[in-house]
C-alpha cells in the first residue's frame, strides 16, 4: 500500500472518504467489544475448572504431614515451591515464598516496606530520603506506574528496545543514588511483548548504581506464558546478580494467575537468602501463614513440571489464534500505509501498537465510535502521559475469537482514519 505521507491531494481525500464510510458502517453495527484488559477467557480459565474439586474432602495433608488446614507454613509447602520455583521465578525452590493469589500485591507490600523499613543494605527507609525514584521502561505495564504514583515515587522513563529497555540510558539514570528501583517485566513485556535479551539481563544484574540498595523490581508474569512453539527462555537473574557481585539486586514475582484462575491463583516472591529473610519477616507480622489448601489444589491438578508445560499449552492454543487475527487485520489494513508499526509477540497478553505520532487518543476514540473499548491512550507511559501521543496497548485475550477479528476490523480502521485525518490536517 502507498505511504499516506506519499499520497496525492485527491488520492488523499479519495481514501479519507472511504475510511470515514467504513468507519460509518462499523459505527452502525452497534458493537460492543471489550479490548482493554488482559484477562483470560472464560475458555481459558474453564481448563482449570478441576482446581474447583480439589483437593478434595479429606486430602489435606502435605508431602512433610502437616495439616494443610491449619495455620502456619508461612513461606509455603515445599513441594509446591518445588513445582513453580525454576520455571516461574528461576530460583531454587528454598528461595521463594508462596503467598496469597496476586503478584501486584507483593509488589505493594514490597515498596511499602522499603518505605517503612529499608531493604537489605539499606541506610535508612526509603522514606527517609530525600527523594525516591525508579526506573519506568516505557511503554511499561500502568498498575507498576499506580503504585509509584500512589506512594510518591518519581518515575523516570527509559525507552524500550527489542532487546528489553535501552542499556545506555539506564545505566546513566541508575547512577543517581535516589533511583532505588526498576520495573521489569523481562518475559512477553507488557504491553510491547520484549524478551529481555542475556546481554540487558548481564548488564542489569553487573551495572554500577548509585544507591547501595537498589532493587529490581523482576516481574516475570509471562514466565511460561508462550504463544509460539519457541517456548523462549532468559537468564535467570538471581544466578546473573550473584554471579555480577550484587546477589541483593534482584526482587523476583510471578503468580498462576495467568495460568489456572486469575482471581483465585498464587503468587511468589523469589530473592537472595538475605532478602527472601528480609520479605519472611516483614510477611510474618502481617499473617499466620497463606492458603495452603489452594497450594495442594494447584500442586494435585498441575502435578509437575510436565503438566504445567501441557497446561500453558492449552492455554496457547486458544490465545494464538486471537493474537494471528489481530495482527492479521493490522496488516491487511496498514502494511505500507506508515499509520502505524504493531509488535507480533510471542507470548504475553499484548500487542503494542506505535501509532502515528499525535493520533493514539483520537484512534481510542475513533474505536470507542464504532463500538469497541481501548485501553486509554497514554496509560502505559508514567502518569498517563504519552509525549508521543503514539502508544496503544489492545488486549485480545478475553472477547471470542469471532468478536476479537471483528474488533481488529475496527481498530486497524480507526488506526488508518486517524492517520489520513492527522496528514489531511
Ligand atoms: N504483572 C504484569 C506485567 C501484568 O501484566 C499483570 C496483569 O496483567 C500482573 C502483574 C498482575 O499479576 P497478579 O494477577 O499476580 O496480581
Amino acid at each position: 500500500m502507498t505511504a499516506i505521507t506519499d499520497l496525492s491531494s485527491a488520492d488523499l481525500a479519495d481514501r479519507l472518504a472511504r475510511a470515514r464510510d467504513a468507519h460509518g458502517g462499523f459505527k452502525a453495527r452497534g458493537l460492543k467489544l471489550d479490548m482493554t484488559r488482559g484477562k483470560p477467557a472464560p475458555e481459558q480459565l474453564d481448563l482449570a475448572s478441576g482446581l474447583l474439586t480439589l483437593p478434595g474432602n479429606g486430602d489435606h495433608t502435605t508431602a512433610t504431614g502437616e495439616d494443610a488446614r491449619n495455620y502456619g507454613g508461612l513461606q509455603g509447602l515445599p513441594e509446591v515451591r518445588a513445582l513453580f520455583a525454576r520455571p516461574l521465578l528461576g530460583a531454587p525452590p528454598e528461595q521463594i515464598a508462596v503467598a496469597e493469589n496476586s503478584s501486584l500485591a507483593l509488589m505493594h507490600d514490597c515498596i511499602v516496606w522499603a518505605l517503612l523499613k529499608g531493604v537489605p543494605g539499606s541506610q535508612r527507609p526509603w522514606s527517609r530520603e530525600e527523594a525516591v525514584a525508579f526506573l519506568c521502561p516505557v511503554p511499561g505495564y500502568d498498575r507498576h506506574f499506580a503504585l509509584c504514583e500512589e506512594f510518591g515515587i518519581r518515575m523516570l522513563p527509559v525507552p524500550m528496545t527489542p532487546d528489553g529497555p535501552d542499556m545506555d540510558a539506564v545505566e546513566a539514570l541508575a547512577a543517581d543514588p535516589s533511583v532505588k528501583g526498576m520495573w521489569c517485566v523481562p518475559k512477553y513485556s507488557n504491553p510491547s511483548g520484549e524478551i529481555y535479551s542475556e546481554a540487558t539481563v548481564r548488564r542489569l544484574s553487573a551495572m554500577r548504581t548509585g544507591a547501595p540498595d537498589f532493587r529490581l523490581f523482576w516481574d516475570n508474569a509471562y514466565a511460561v506464558h508462550h504463544l509460539t512453539p519457541a517456548r523462549h527462555a532468559i537468564p535467570d537473574v538471581l544466578e546473573a546478580c550473584a554471579a555480577a557481585g550484587h546477589p541483593d539486586r534482584a526482587f523476583v514475582f510471578a503468580s498462576t494467575s495467568k495460568i489456572t484462575l486469575a482471581g483465585a491463583g498464587l503468587a511468589f516472591f523469589g530473592g537472595s537468602p538475605a532478602n527472601l529473610a528480609w520479605y519472611l519477616a516483614r510477611a510474618g507480622k502481617r499473617t499466620i501463614g497463606p492458603d495452603k489448601l489452594n497450594q495442594l489444589r494447584h500442586l494435585r491438578f498441575l502435578r509437575d513440571g510436565e503438566g504445567l508445560t501441557t497446561h500453558m499449552d492449552r492455554q496457547r492454543a486458544l490465545l494464538a489464534p486471537k493474537f494471528s487475527a489481530v495482527t492479521e487485520a493490522l496488516d491487511r489494513h496498514l502494511a505500507g500505509t506508515g499509520a502505524a508499526a504493531w509488535s507480533r509477540p510471542e507470548g504475553g497478553y499484548f500487542i503494542g501498537v506505535a501509532a502515528r505520532a499525535g493520533t493514539a487518543a483520537r484512534i481510542v476514540r475513533l474505536a470507542g465510535e464504532a463500538g469497541i473499548g481501548l485501553t486509554p491512550a497514554g496509560a502505559t507511559f508514567p502518569h498517563g502521559r504519552d509525549p508521543d501521543d503514539s502508544s496503544l496497548r489492545l488486549a485480545p485475550s478475553y472477547p471470542s475469537l469471532p468478536e476479537v477479528a471483528l474488533a481488529a476490523e475496527g481498530i486497524a480502521l480507526s488506526i488508518l482514519l486517524a492517520a489520513l485525518e492527522a496528514e489531511q490536517a
